[in-house]
């Protein structure tokens, strides 16, 4: 038995020698393409995706940052031109942000303040196209079909409300560090932070208002106030702290966006995300 084993392995040996050299790369046209970026995405523009998607990551967003890091490997993420000025995600799935959005230019630094609220931004437009890109085409139809004719965007109104509660995530998340934070100056980060955040939320909802996705919005409201009095109450604390070891000046007039893109609008970023704060469709 040994022996028939043994001619055996004799005798298979050069096509076993053959057969490894036969792993070798498949040559000709069978194999697929290795996954590979949009050609419009290059290296800040890739670097700020990824930034967004460590934000949500320590957000707890750990699937909607994977998706995001997968789907910007294999070249479903561009960045271009949207009707609009926003971001959208097409019936193929396919999601582009608006150049206004994002930095070509450079990479956003978190441990800048303006430059954490541009990657911050940004995370928000991508929560809600990754929303978008778990939609079926069917609903995708419906729901603009829905508004076309007067009535409610039901997968508009999924998108929107998700990130709603998301950004309320973040509110909360952002007052712990707050409450938490072992000296004045991490204090003072967290602070800025929050207003940010707290900004961002309230004039999403007045955006979203104004969208007409949902036929009454009365009800959102009375959030919108008390997300502007916490605003408020936030800028006062940070106004009376007037022994800041942070540097003021970093936040937001030294801001991550393209001056020539973004002057519109880029003096008010840190404040409020203005009339062109609405990042979808
Ligand atoms: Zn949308």
């Amino acid at each position: 038995m040994k022996k028939l084993l043994l001619i055996l392995l004799i005798a298979f040996a050069p096509a076993l020698a053959q057969g490894q050299s036969g792993i070798a790369p498949v040559t000709g046209g069978d194999a697929p393409p290795p996954p590979r970026m949009d050609s419009s995405i290059n290296a800040p523009a890739a670097a700020n995706i990824q930034a967004a998607a460590d934000f949500l990551e320590s957000m707890g967003e750990t699937e909607t940052a994977r998706t995001i890091r997968t789907r910007l490997a294999n070249g479903d993420i561009s960045v271009g031109s949207v009707d609009d000025g926003n971001a959208e995600t097409g019936i193929t799935g396919h999601t582009t942000i608006d150049r206004t959005w994002i930095s070509t230019s450079r990479n956003w630094d978190p441990n800048n303040n303006g430059q954490w609220s541009n990657i911050v931004s940004l995370s928000r437009i991508l929560f809600h196209e990754m929303i978008h890109t778990r939609q079926s085409s069917w609903r995708h139809y419906s729901s603009h079909s829905s508004q076309t004719l007067g009535g409610e965007n039901s997968m508009e109104m999924e998108a929107w409300h998700a990130t709603f509660v998301e950004m309320q995530d973040w509110v909360d998340r952002l007052k712990r560090d707050v409450k938490n934070a072992s000296n004045g100056a991490q204090r003072e980060k967290a602070r800025e932070h929050l207003k940010f955040v707290l900004g961002m939320y309230r004039d999403t909802i007045r955006d979203y208002r104004a969208n007409g996705y949902e036929e009454n919005t009365d009800y959102l409201e009375d959030l919108r106030n008390l997300l502007d009095r916490q605003y408020r109450e936030v800028e006062a604390q940070l106004n009376s702290t007037t022994t800041s070891q942070v540097q003021r000046g970093t936040y937001g007039s030294q801001g991550g966006r393209d001056q020539t893109r973004f002057g519109v609008f880029h003096d008010s970023v840190n404040v409020s995300l203005g009339e062109n704060a609405c990042p979808n469709h």
